[in-house]
């Protein structure tokens, strides 16, 4: 401890410039930092050296996003520091838990999509696998959501602007990413090549971070790209002596990776979305052959070094990058690329929406990108020729499968084309993974046997219960023993537990501690506190029609009509405080009014001294991984209530069941895997399944017949309708008691009458704590299985064949 006192004092002197008695929180913060990332140091140089010499195959992980969640405890914990450096700061009179909650998280992620990305490298780092992260640093991140009068502001994230001690740059290792221009054809020994003669280039500098695994020596590699404008671009402008263009160019250049764009399963096909995917993958590429691989390495046997796996279709363009990469820079002739392309690409899908399946117009495409243009309609040519060989001039088969859209406008499908050049396509829970078989993807089933597969996403056991609720972390040490966080399987042993009552009693203070923990937190940040005897009902994601918040909301003034009409008494309901946490893509004008609604009822229904504080609607702002980690431990009651056949898995769900929730939930997603291992009896589920679903669309769906016939759901909509949560005002919520009445997409109006009478049943299960406590242990010790870990496995044994490495 003495040694890490010194340490920490010399990062304060040296680093920080300042002297204990003189520093801020902040200069505590990051001289802590700068301390705890020595102890990791010597191992990620370790790793990186290990790593050269064995030349073992790795995977190179391409996502647009990482939602990583703040850094300082999860070194801590995988450096297994944190009571040294806990004791260690006491002596200087500083507290641990202070200079950790100055952290600002790097928000570089959207939801669900960047959180698992930054889940799977977790486990990597842990299983002792191989990996390179690759993606962007965003300058700013996701948003910063605020409220006023109920709406949603956005705020611009700012998380570098007190320094980011996680990150290593190295701008000599800065690579070109070329843009535009044109394309044309040259001899060479008798054949015909193609080149790209681009019109402008920036530079992409790597920042790289820290991937620590649990414990176990190794550290692997983050390297997330930022773009600067190029020397060349600085040299022409110096001279040309023009000041102001000269700033406009370097603007230009630094605005690929300046913002992270917050649209969550709805993309726009804006310019400059496709130039960061382009940004980040081409560099990422380049990296990996210049850097990771041996100087005189034969990239014929890339596939045995390197797996790229594509986090969904974001980083697609790098197929068409390598092909041109071996085709035109490395000379290899097409057919020998493109064996080693097919072999070097995996595809995982993530959505069944379809307005989330990104295409990028022909005309978008050819302007920013000619010579992947050209690549991409030759594999298209080609790929449709071995349809045409397989199933004749089945023309109308051509089209359905052509990687070439040419309605509304041309453009390039690019769940298609990563389709034809992934070794393996996979969904992301079960369901998912047959939907996309049989509903989005059957011709390519058909076509490529064996190609289809699924893996069920996870999440971290470190960050998401030893970090997120140390409590139940020492209750179940004490009850198995340590080794369980990375064989979370484990967890099945604490079985017996759900009929021990001294162990249930223990479990029911450790959900009481952290229901107070919450509570503190909100009385900070927002100024409201959770009420330690309500049961907590949580529902936190994005914010989204097909999630179906509305329905969550329908559920919340049913209750408020039952004790205002007199119904019921307050003192006879089940009391609830429940709690929303979301933000919307600040262009999506449906999912802002939904805020604006749940804050307005929030409002009423909070003040209303008719409800006698039994029911309590918080919607603290700003949803992001921080906050996650202190509800979700405190939740009783876990919101996973999407349309069925919507939600492709799902991780939070998976993150409440882990800490002891239990869920209410549609037959969706892996909710249904959830629930099978759980059992019926620690599972609310109600609703249309998704044949059902697909069965009421077929036939016409018409919202307002169960408007019409269902009594509950009538005074609750005429209440929204009325102005009730709008101080009387009739026009505020119409837009959305319209779409509702009249459209409902996403079916909440069909699912109402199961989802009260499922919550009714909540309430029941409720009144007995006993079988409320067995049932949430149950979901403890059932639900090892959405580890990442074993995702990570999954995706070893059926995709990457990369065995750990040590
Ligand atoms: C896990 C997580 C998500 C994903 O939640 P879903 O309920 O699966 O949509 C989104 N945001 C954050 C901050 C998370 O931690």
């Amino acid at each position: 401890m003495d040694g890490f006192i010194r340490e920490f004092l010399r990062e304060l002197n040296f680093g920080q410039g300042v002297a204990l008695s003189f520093s801020s929180i902040n200069d505590q913060y990051l001289a802590l930092a700068r301390t705890v990332r020595h102890y990791l140091m010597a191992r990620w140089l370790g790793t990186l050296r290990r790593q050269f010499e064995t030349q073992a195959k790795g995977v190179a992980y391409l996502s647009a996003e990482y939602l990583l969640g703040r850094q300082l405890g999860n070194a801590l914990l995988a450096t297994g520091l944190t009571d040294i450096v806990e004791e260690g700061l006491a002596k200087c009179g500083i507290d641990l838990a202070t200079l950790r909650a100055q952290e600002v998280e790097p928000g570089l992620g959207n939801g669900g999509l960047g959180r698992l990305a930054a889940c799977f490298i977790d486990s990597l780092a842990t299983m002792s696998v191989p990996c390179v992260g690759y993606g962007i640093r965003y300058e700013y991140g996701i948003f910063r959501q605020t409220f006023e009068d109920g709406r949603q502001v956005e705020q611009p994230d700012n998380w570098l602007a007190l320094g980011s001690p996680w990150e290593f740059p190295h701008p000599e290792a800065a690579q070109i990413v070329n843009f535009a221009g044109h394309t044309e054809t040259y001899e060479e020994d008798g054949t015909v090549r193609s080149r790209w003669i681009p019109g402008w280039s920036v530079q992409a500098i790597p920042y790289n971070y820290m991937v620590p695994g649990y414990q176990n020596g190794r550290v692997n590699t983050l390297r997330l790209w930022s773009a600067v404008a190029t020397n060349a671009f600085d040299l022409r402008i110096f001279n040309s002596g023009d000041y102001a263009e000269a700033v406009r160019a370097q603007t230009f250049a630094e605005n690929i990776s300046k913002v992270l764009y917050p649209e969550d399963s709805t993309p726009q096909g804006k310019e400059l979305r496709l130039q960061q995917q382009y940004f980040f993958v081409s560099a990422s590429i380049h990296d990996f052959i210049d850097n990771v691989l041996p100087a005189d390495f034969d990239l014929t046997h890339l596939p045995d070094r390197v797996i790229f796996q594509l986090n969904d279709t974001h980083p697609v363009i790098g197929v068409p990058e390598l092909m041109r990469v071996l085709v035109d820079e490395k000379d290899f002739d097409w057919d020998d690329a493109w064996e080693i392309t097919k072999k070097c690409f995996a595809y995982t899908c993530h959505t069944l929406l379809p307005e989330a399946l990104e295409v990028w117009s022909v005309d978008l495409l050819g302007r920013l990108l000619p010579r992947h243009l050209e690549i991409i309609y030759r594999i298209n040519d080609e790929f449709l020729d071995e349809v045409r060989e397989r199933f004749g001039d089945d023309e109308l088969r051509i089209r359905r499968m052509s990687i070439i859209a040419e309605h509304p406008e041309r453009s390039v499908r690019m769940a298609y084309l990563a389709t034809v050049a992934g070794s393996k396509v996979n969904g992301v829970a079960e369901l998912h993974s047959q939907l996309l078989r049989d509903k989005v993807l059957p011709d390519f089933d058909e076509f490529y046997p064996g190609k289809f597969i699924n893996v069920t996403n996870g999440v971290t056991p470190r960050r998401f219960i030893r970090l997120a609720n140390p409590a139940l972390s020492e209750l179940i040490t004490d009850a198995l023993g340590v080794g369980w966080l990375t064989d979370l399987e484990r967890l099945r042993e604490l079985e017996p537990y759900a009929e021990d009552e001294e162990f249930k009693e223990r479990f029911r203070a450790v959900k009481a501690h952290n229901k107070r923990r919450l509570s503190r937190v909100l009385v900070d940040r927002d100024g409201t506190s959770v009420d330690d005897d309500h049961l907590l009902d949580v529902m936190v994601k994005r914010l989204h029609e097909y999630k179906r918040q509305t329905l969550k909301l329908l559920h919340i003034v049913t209750l408020y009509d039952r004790i205002t009409s007199g119904e019921v008494k307050p003192a006879d309901i089940v009391p609830r405080t429940f709690i929303f946490g979301a933000k919307a893509a600040p262009g999506y004008r449906m999912a802002k009014e939904i805020i604006h609604l749940i804050n307005a009822v929030g409002s009423v229904v909070n003040a209303d001294p008719a409800v006698e504080g039994r029911l309590k609607v918080l919607f603290p702002p700003n949803y992001n991984v921080t906050l996650a980690e202190k509800v979700i431990p405190a939740a009783d009651l876990s919101e996973q209530i999407s349309l069925a056949g919507k939600e492709a898995s799902g991780t939070g769900n998976m993150k409440f069941a882990l800490n002891g929730a239990l869920t209410i939930g549609t037959d969706d997603g892996a909710n249904i895997e959830i629930r099978e291992l759980v059992g019926d009896d620690n599972f609310f589920l109600f609703g249309l399944l998704e044949p059902e679903v697909e069965a009421l669309y077929a036939k016409g769906y018409v919202p307002s017949s169960f408007y019409e016939s269902d009594e509950g759901l009538h005074r609750a909509i005429d209440m929204i309708a009325r102005g009730t949560f709008s101080g009387g005002d009739r026009g505020v919520f119409d837009g959305l008691v319209s779409n509702l009445l009249y459209d409902d997409r996403f079916m909440a109006l069909a699912d109402y009458r199961a989802y009260i009478d499922a919550q009714d049943e909540v309430d029941k299960a409720y009144l007995d704590e006993d079988r409320w406590t067995r049932s949430a242990i149950l979901n403890v010790a059932r639900t090892g299985f959405f580890s990442s870990d074993r995702s990570m496995r999954n995706y070893i044994d059926r995709i990457w064949h990369t065995p750990p490495s040590f």
